[in-house]
């Protein structure tokens, strides 16, 4: 497993807002982002983003590509080891703040197994429709879904993104420093 584990040099993101409800069913940058890293780092199947209207109103955050659904199976000890281990990554405590990344990335409330974890509850008892047992629903709030929230605008002293680019970009400054000095 290869998660990032980067610190940030800015003040921790408010709690995350509910998502504006609406029908544009266009993927946003938060859920792609966790889509690329959880696949790449971990695996598991892509169930989709967006989801249309259908000329309904707008319900789901899917109807505004502010949600993720990540192909797990809860029957599968290997999927369900590997849910864990996300799941504990983003609601670790990091400079003293509880599900530190999950509040950086401004991911609200997911859905696994039966159960659903908000930042003000943690774990209960969910009696949606689907138990999700098949895949993990991660639902944004708005600035989390549109990349607006630390973990896509914050400077990194470590690990990934914009932590790991900073010395590539000095190496070039260096090399182009030297040429000019001869
Ligand atoms: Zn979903």
């Amino acid at each position: 497993m290869a998660l990032p584990e980067p610190h940030f040099e800015a003040p921790i993101d408010p709690l995350p807002e509910p998502v504006t409800k609406r029908c544009d069913p266009s993927e946003q940058e938060g859920p792609r982002a966790l889509r690329a890293l959880l696949l790449a780092e971990e695996g598991g199947r892509d169930l989709g983003i967006v989801r249309d209207c259908g000329g309904q109103q707008a319900t789901s955050d899917h109807h505004a590509g502010a949600a993720f659904d990540w192909g797990q199976r809860a029957d599968r000890p290997a999927e369900a080891a590997s849910v864990d281990r996300v799941l504990e990554w983003l609601t670790a405590t990091r400079e003293g703040v509880a599900a530190a990344y999950a509040r950086r990335m401004g991911l609200r409330y997911w859905i696994w197994d039966g159960r659903i974890w908000t930042h003000a509850k943690g774990w209960q008892p969910y009696s949606g429709a689907s138990a999700h047992r098949d895949h993990v629903h991660f639902s944004f709030s708005d600035d989390g879904a549109a990349g607006r929230s630390t973990w896509y605008t914050a400077p990194r002293s470590s690990g990934r993104g914009i932590g790991r680019a900073l010395p590539a970009v000095a190496v070039v400054v260096l090399a182009y420093a030297a040429l000019r000095r001869r």
